[in-house]
């Protein structure tokens, strides 16, 4: 028996029927690279456990490349790296201090969760210790190698003698890429593409998602919102400007959960064009969240990632397009404390995005029970989330351990999403040449299984599939 030949493996670790924990595995003859490491989110118990332990040897991987800073796609970076692994991590610049300052948030919060519990620890358990601290992320931090985009700088990045790979702009937060990969295998040249997230277009700020021109046989592609399509943008900024102006007469709050990056910068965008074209009133908005703070300083530092309207629309009126007049960013926990006692209208955004933690529990517990408040969600909610609980119309709702009934408003605007819609993504993927698999991942089952088939009929002679958790294929 001669030796087998081995075959570039693809591993799906996470964001396997399920949109969050992302981490993909290609082997190829001993060479592991690791295409994002992104922490599970969802029910607190199943979280920590899904999250406390690597599904590899962190020594066994060679490299990671990593697509956006979302903690759901890199938030297990600093307990890879604690866990042994030296490579090193890939990803553009920007994503470099976006992720920084997502995962000095992230193993805050843990800090402080591990604290809490350890406070009221149960008899007879253990104290619980938080997955990461601080110093395990600044540790983590030396070993990213920050590469541009390939249309800043056209130039691979070469992994190894046989396997090389580039980022295209996947236009969903700033930095965020889609990863572009080639490895060669007994003379012969597999290519794979891997969304991480893909963006709409054409949305504010941010460029469109950029087109892998080379072939690609493997991609893997997330579907988020795979079984539906966004409304126009002109509709979103419709909405806002009609739940602005009623808030306005009624004195409402209205409270945005927003992830710190991405929604958050663009409906400050939207609300900046919609104030100086006359069409909203100058309500107070306030930024209640430091990291979005932050992450809005790393925004204004990467202006060559704009798209050029950007700059046309505030540019050349010599304005930031995430600064203005009435737009207050709060920083303190007292200045987010005084905001409970402000009468309205106005409108606080503020983190986290699911309303799973972070500041805007507080803002939430003030104002549920208002029938004069307004809820306004913009992102997507997972499963099991307190912001998918209150989308659903479940009430009462437990905030702090104690249960509230939901009285306030409801609102949706989904077309503010950072992620492409069905049409988005079948549009993607029509334009990619050579194409002989496709991997739906980053995705729900119900959806997914609506994306898998819409797929399959746009591309009869493609295999299109929706991988499971842990499953390993063979690529030939
Ligand atoms: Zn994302």
């Amino acid at each position: 028996m001669g030796l087998a030949k081995t075959k570039m493996q693809i591993t799906f670790y996470g964001a396997a029927q399920n949109v969050t924990g992302s981490k993909h595995l290609i082997q190829s003859q001993g060479y592991r690279v690791l295409l994002d490491c992104g922490l599970f989110q969802g029910r607190r118990s199943e979280a920590r456990e899904q999250n406390s332990e690597l599904p590899f040897e962190a020594r066994s991987i060679n490299a990671v490349i990593v697509s956006h800073g979302h903690a759901d796609h890199c938030g297990m970076l600093p307990l890879l790296v604690k866990q042994g692994f030296t490579g090193h991590i890939y990803c553009t610049n920007a994503t470099a201090e976006v992720m920084r300052w997502i995962l000095l948030d992230s193993a805050k919060i843990q800090e402080q969760d591990a604290e809490y519990y350890n406070n009221r620890l149960p008899e007879g358990e253990d104290p619980i210790s938080p997955l990461y601290t601080t110093e395990d992320v600044e540790i983590m931090m030396k070993q990213v190698r920050p590469i541009p985009y390939f249309r800043i700088r056209p130039q691979w990045t070469i992994l190894n003698e046989r396997i090389r790979f580039k980022l295209y702009d996947a236009g969903h937060i700033l930095g965020s890429s889609v990863i572009y990969l080639e490895c060669v295998e007994n003379g012969k040249t597999h290519s794979l593409g891997f969304t991480g997230d893909l963006g709409r277009a054409p949305a504010p700020i941010l460029h469109a998602p950029e087109v892998i021109q080379e072939p690609v046989e493997t991609f893997l592609t997330e579907a988020t919102y795979g079984f539906r399509n966004h409304r126009p943008i002109n509709d979103a900024k419709k909405e806002l400007r009609e739940l602005i102006e009623y808030a306005y007469k009624h004195k409402s709050k209205i409270i945005v959960p927003a992830f710190s990056l991405g929604r958050t910068q663009e409906l400050v965008y939207l609300l900046h064009e919609l104030t100086d074209d006359g069409e909203i009133p100058r309500l107070p908005i306030y930024i209640d969240s430091p990291l979005a703070g932050h992450l809005t300083d790393v925004f204004m530092a990467h202006a060559e990632d704009f798209d050029h309207e950007s700059w046309v629309a505030f540019g050349s009126k010599g304005e930031a397009p995430l600064a203005f007049r009435n737009l207050i960013y709060t920083h303190s926990v007292e200045e987010s404390k005084a905001i409970n006692d402000m009468k309205g209208p106005m409108m606080i955004i503020s983190a986290s995005g699911m309303a799973e933690g972070g500041r805007i529990l507080h803002h939430l517990k003030h104002n549920i029970e208002d029938p004069n408040s307004i809820i306004m969600f913009t992102g997507y909610q997972a499963q099991h989330t307190l912001g998918r609980k209150i989308i659903e119309g479940i009430s009462p709702v437990r905030i702090f351990g104690k249960q509230f009934h939901v009285k306030a408003q409801i609102r949706k605007i989904n077309e503010l999403s950072a992620h492409a819609d069905q049409n988005g993504l079948l549009n993607y993927i029509k334009q990619l040449k050579g194409l002989k698999s496709i991997f739906v991942v980053h995705t729900e089952v119900d959806q997914g299984t609506a994306f898998v088939e819409a797929l399959q009929a746009s591309h009869p002679n493609v295999s299109v599939t929706m991988p499971e958790k842990g499953y390993t294929v063979e690529i030939k």
